[in-house]
């Protein structure tokens, strides 16, 4: 299982500055690949003897005029522009796959990165060697143990951080899950999340008294006169606090999954439909708020680590317009509704609880009807899916 840990340097200014320039050199390179690809494979199209672009054939032909075109690029490790091709090539096959748009050119300051390839560095304790470079403190010696197969150096806002992926040969880095059976989880936007068992996790709050000074720290961004220290500065204040605001988002994910993964060992979902729910202006900020990609990735991945299983339901399993007592649908069920009381079975519903329990229910009677016997919860065929195990995860959103 390729797993990443990503560790704060403690970089010194000559190699903050390094950093910096390896990171640039990437994203020439994955900008010189992308503006050649297309340029390629239009010629290509208008003539198909030409040859059609790869990454491959790219990283050739950057490294033929390297030397000559940019020499500037020898200050730093080779893996810089090359990894960044082969990233762009990854992208490439994204697009044709149907899986990500058309590959966009690398903006400076924006999620500013590279890449080294195994051969390249070595870790030793808190600090890792970066060719042309040398050692570089971590703020932390690596977690795993396993086959080291490449670092990301990153930067956000003003930090650096390397994210080191590990092949480890077992993934029992975390204590099987606590037998406390099944547990349907409703995301929503009143509580980020409410559990069949009654729990409500409300969401980060510090969160939403950060998000006012966010806004006055743009504002004050966009008065300060272009290319002045005083915009460089306002500038480094508000990627801070995005940071900020990320890093708290991201904790609260950390912590709302690793929760439900140690106690359950069976967590049922919904599939949402992020797109769609981020165009309604309502459900947008929390949705956002708490990526459910993020959520579902971290979800997955925690679990296999724990021997246990998450379930997705299908997209349009009615959650919250089915009685979680007798099954009863309603026909529609506004967003506004908190609570709302059974027309059949008389029994009040808080919205939220209601949904989940039916999510816990639809694990309970598949398992049920799978055994041969006549399934319970709800009173029609359920679809489940199981969740795709996914090979690669990290420990932090990169
Ligand atoms: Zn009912």
């Amino acid at each position: 299982m390729l797993i990443a840990h990503k560790i704060a340097l403690n970089p010194n200014n000559v190699q903050a500055t390094y950093l910096a320039k390896a990171a640039g050199t990437a994203r020439f390179a994955y900008n010189w690949a992308l503006a050649e690809w297309t340029r390629q494979y239009e010629a290509w199209k208008a003539n198909p003897t030409q040859p059609k672009p790869s990454q491959l054939s790219l990283r050739r032909q950057l490294n033929a005029i390297k030397h000559k075109q940019f020499p500037w690029m020898l200050e730093v490790t080779k893996c810089a522009p090359q990894m960044a091709i082969i990233q762009l090539g990854q992208a490439f096959k994204n697009f044709f796959a149907g899986r990500a748009r058309y590959p966009k050119f690398r903006k400076k300051g924006v999620h500013d990165r590279f890449t080294i390839t195994n051969d390249q560095f070595s870790v030793d304790g808190s600090r890792i060697r970066i060719p042309n470079l040398g050692w570089v403190r971590m703020r932390e010696p690596l977690r795993f143990t396993g086959t080291i197969m490449s670092a990301t150096v990153s930067r956000v806002a003003d930090r650096w951080f390397v994210a080191i992926a590990v092949d480890t040969q077992d993934n029992s880095y975390l204590p099987k899950a606590e037998n406390q059976g099944v547990v349907g989880v409703d995301l929503g936007i009143k509580a980020m999340a409410t559990l069949s068992t009654g729990e409500v996790f409300a969401g980060p709050k510090a969160h939403k008294a950060l998000l006012g000074r966010l806004k006055r720290l743009s504002r004050s961004l966009s008065r300060k006169q272009k290319g002045s220290a005083n915009r460089r500065k306002a500038r480094t204040k508000l990627a801070r606090m995005n940071a900020r605001v990320a890093n708290i988002r991201a904790d609260f994910t950390h912590k709302l999954t690793t929760d439900l993964t140690r106690r359950f060992h069976t967590v049922v979902i919904e599939d949402l439909n992020v797109r769609g729910m981020v165009k309604n202006r309502h459900l947008a900020r929390s949705i956002a708020d708490m990526s459910f990609f993020e959520f579902r990735r971290q979800l997955e991945y925690k679990a296999a680590m724990r021997g246990s299983q998450v379930i997705v339901a299908d997209r349009f399993f009615a959650s919250s317009k089915t009685c979680s007592v007798c099954a009863h649908k309603l026909d529609d069920m506004p967003l506004s509704v908190r609570w709302w009381t059974c027309p059949v079975c008389g029994t009040l519903h808080d919205r939220d609880i209601n949904a989940a329990v039916n999510l816990k229910n639809l694990a309970v009677s598949s398992t049920v009807s799978a055994c041969g016997e006549t399934g319970f919860g709800l009173g029609r065929k359920v679809q489940v899916k199981p969740a795709s195990t996914k090979q690669e995860v990290s420990f932090v959103p990169v």
